[in-house]
């Protein structure tokens, strides 16, 4: 039965308004929509209102699944919104890791589900969660909440918040949730609990991120340091045996390199890897996992956080059950298991959801998305345009420099700092510059000190959330920093540069990954499977990284920056066609003296 409702909080603008409807029409006819939707459109609005308009009068529940945490404030904001606006009955919660909601952790645990596991029937807030739950159900069913809140509350009635959060899904209309919750089966068995996926409306966040995720879901590595740790343990534990099994492990490793140079790598085949672990402990991989398995829980039991020993069962059990389309290679000691195909998890959710909605603002080229994750034949593709003012933006191209390693040179370095500085100097406001790889930036930097008239502040690889905000921090309030990164990098996604911070962005070259066995072995996969192979497994990836960084500048409205690709292939066809239509009218000059104009223009 369907029916008519209009939840949607504000008047929508014209290109939003086209969203909301395609999203409605999607969901009454219980069909997929996938929607390559800019920044700015209001994607959480516009699709959360229908789904919750159908949700509420027709039994069904919606789950918004996102990549990250921080993705959960805006969904959790609406949802307030929506509800206090209309004054429904509805109930929400905001699902995230279980290692987030534990009070009895301080600082990341690295496996953290075996850690809980041998803490469990001792836990406070575990024994105390069925008694506590139905005091705080009300609370947290009262309105909308962040994760962290209800873990205070249920800190308060002392119950673990994850086990109260997962008991009471079953009443939630809405769920707001990791990635994990929905595409990891045994997460999503737990999560669900009987509850069907035909009842639900999926919306996927920022899908752009979904297909590698589910990649990683299904993939696993592990390193020399990882055996050493084991060996360790076993050590400790006076499990001789154990010790010299793991020792042997190490050792067959050190073999399979020895005709390897630095940084070379090579194939590993499944099963002869499988026999050779039998032949080294002598018993069945089964046996030999299980046994490491209760091993780890002994050394957890000895109060540490971490088991080395557990992680290796957990790869070897990985390994074991890759089964399909997975490549596996070895490199510097470390053995990967990578799965190259993402439907493996997606397809068989979206088959069965009675509704979705995958949005992100880049989502280029729409079908690809739809073919990687397996999408069924009820998908509808659309995308939309760009609701901020064309005149808001100067996209331009640098066609005489590439980053293309057969023409990098002293030279192009020079050329490409030259470049930089011209912008950068002319720009009334901060500039970030995004590079192809650390590599890069480097050497870019070293003549750029000196010549740029603004306060350089530098990305580091992997830093934390800290780091992140502290340099978020010395750029607001500040209108003379150049920023630098590296696309796919800490600061090209994830950072939240709201506020027209960024008046122009310096794109630099494209960052493609060198063809290593695994970019090979996808390539390979995806042309079997969809005669693309290189556009899905080499050039879409690297253009999606482009769009991130120079998505960083425009967030709202009334934000005006300057958009600068640097690099001559951005002209061939190839790259050009990976653009959304935003991109599409790519100007071709030579910025530092068209620039000043838009500054003169915009900023006076
Ligand atoms: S049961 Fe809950 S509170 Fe206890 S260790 Fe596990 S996650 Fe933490």
């Amino acid at each position: 039965m369907k029916f008519k409702f209009n939840y949607f909080p504000f008047t929508p603008r014209r290109e939003q308004d086209r969203f909301l409807s395609d999203a409605r029409t999607a969901i009454n006819n219980g069909e997929i929509l996938i929607a390559q939707a800019p920044t700015g459109l209001g994607k959480t609005s516009a699709s959360l209102a229908p789904a919750v308009e159908y949700a509420l009068h027709n039994r069904k529940k919606v789950f918004f699944a996102t990549s990250k945490n921080s993705q959960h404030k805006m969904a959790i904001k609406t949802l307030r919104l929506i509800k206090e606006k209309f004054n429904l009955d509805l109930k929400v919660i905001s699902l995230v890791g279980k290692q987030h909601l534990c009070p009895l952790i301080t600082k990341k645990v690295r496996n953290f589900n075996a850690f809980c596991d041998v803490r469990r029937d001792s836990c406070k807030y575990h024994n105390n969660h069925k008694n506590q739950t139905n005091r705080a159900i009300k609370e947290i069913f009262d309105t909308p909440l962040q994760a962290e809140d209800v873990k205070q509350i249920c800190m308060e009635y002392g119950a673990c918040a994850h086990e109260v959060l997962t008991s009471i899904v079953k009443y939630a209309d809405v769920v707001v949730c990791d990635y994990n919750h929905i595409f990891q089966p045994s997460i999503r068995e737990l999560v669900l609990k009987g509850m069907e996926l035909k009842d639900i409306i999926l919306i996927v966040d920022e899908a752009h991120n979904l297909p590698q995720r589910a990649r990683d879901l299904l993939s696993d590595r592990i390193n020399a340091n990882v055996i050493k740790g084991a060996i360790e343990e076993a050590k400790v534990l006076e499990y001789d045996r154990l010790e010299g099994t793991l020792t042997n492990i190490l050792l067959f490793l050190r073999e399979l390199v020895t005709d390897l140079d630095e940084d070379d790598e090579k194939y590993v085949d499944k099963e002869a890897f499988i026999q050779e672990i039998e032949r080294i402990t002598t018993q069945k991989l089964d046996d030999f996992i299980e046994m490491l398995h209760d091993v780890g829980i002994d050394v957890l039991n000895l109060g540490r956080e971490f088991s080395y020993i557990e992680r290796m069962a957990e790869f070897l059990n990985r390994w074991e059950s890759s089964n399909g389309q997975f490549c596996r290679y070895i490199r510097d000691l470390e053995l990967c298991c990578i799965s190259l195909d993402p439907g493996i998890l997606t397809q068989d959710v979206f088959s069965k959801v009675y509704s979705g909605i995958l949005m992100s603002a880049t989502l280029t080229p729409v079908h690809m998305y739809t073919e990687l994750l397996g999408l069924p034949e009820r998908t509808i593709e659309k995308e939309y345009r760009s609701p901020f003012p064309r005149e808001n933006q100067f996209i331009v191209v640098t066609p005489d420099v590439t980053t293309r390693y057969v023409k990098r040179s002293d030279e192009m370095y020079q050329k490409y700092t030259d470049k930089i500085v011209g912008v950068v100097n002319v720009t009334r406001g901060n500039s970030a510059v995004f590079f192809p790889s650390y590599e890069f930036m480097n050497r870019v930097f070293e003549g750029l000190n000196g010549q740029v008239k603004k306060r350089i502040l530098m990305e580091q690889p992997s830093m934390t959330k800290e780091e992140k905000e502290d340099l978020l921090n010395e750029i607001n309030g500040d209108n003379s920093v150049l920023l630098l990164g590296v696309m796919g990098g800490s600061l090209s996604e994830g950072i939240d540069l709201s506020g027209n911070l960024l008046h122009s962005v310096i794109i630099v070259g494209i960052p493609l990954i060198p063809p290593n066995l695994e970019v090979k072995s996808l390539v390979d996969y995806y042309e079997n499977k969809f005669n693309r192979g290189w556009d899905y497994g080499y050039y879409y990836p690297a253009m999606n990284k482009i769009l991130q960084s120079a998505g960083r500048c425009i967030r709202s409205e009334s934000d005006k920056a300057a958009i600068i690709l640097m690099d001559e292939r951005i002209t061939w066809d190839k790259y050009r066609r990976c653009l959304p239509v935003g991109f599409y009218g790519l100007r071709l000059v030579d910025p530092s003296g068209s620039i000043d104009k838009f500054f003169e223009h915009h900023f006076g």
